[in-house]
C-alpha cells in the first residue's frame, strides 16, 4: 500500500507543523510526499505522482483545509484528513518554531497509516 501525505505548509505554526510531521513519516516507498499546491494548478506530473498512491492523508494546519481542497480540486475525493487547530486544539500563530502537541499529531498520523494498511489487507 502506498500513502500520499499532503502537508499544507501554511505560513504559521500549524502549517509548519504539518510539514514537520509529514517528514517524520515519508520514506518514499510506503509514505510519499505529495505537493498540495500542484494539484489545483493542474501540474500533470504532480497529479500523476499523487495518483500513484492508493490512499491520501491531507494534513491541514487549520479549518480552511487547503490540503483537502487541493485533493478535491484534482478529483481525489476519498482521503483521510486532519486539521491541527481543530483536532489538537492548537492556536494558530506566527511562531514557526512552535511544536505544541506535535507528538500527539504524530501518534494520530501513525494510527491513520496503520488503519489504512489494515483496510488494504482486508
Ligand atoms: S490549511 Fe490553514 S494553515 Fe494550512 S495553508 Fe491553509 S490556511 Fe494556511
Amino acid at each position: 500500500m502506498k500513502v500520499g501525505i499532503l502537508p499544507c505548509q501554511g505560513a504559521c505554526n500549524v502549517g509548519m507543523m504539518t510539514n514537520k510531521v509529514a517528514l517524520h513519516f515519508v520514506d518514499n516507498k510506503t509514505v510519499n510526499m505529495v505537493c498540495p499546491l500542484g494539484l489545483p494548478l493542474g501540474i500533470e506530473n504532480i497529479i500523476k505522482m499523487a495518483a500513484a498512491n492508493d490512499k491520501h492523508i491531507a494534513l491541514n494546519g487549520c479549518s480552511v483545509k487547503c490540503s483537502s481542497k487541493s485533493l478535491e480540486a484534482a478529483g481525489f475525493n476519498e482521503y483521510e484528513e486532519l486539521a491541527l487547530t481543530e483536532d489538537f486544539k492548537i492556536e494558530k500563530n506566527k511562531n514557526f518554531h512552535d511544536e505544541t502537541n506535535m507528538d500527539k499529531i504524530k501518534e494520530e498520523v501513525e494510527a491513520i497509516i496503520a488503519r489504512l494498511a489494515a483496510q488494504e489487507r482486508d
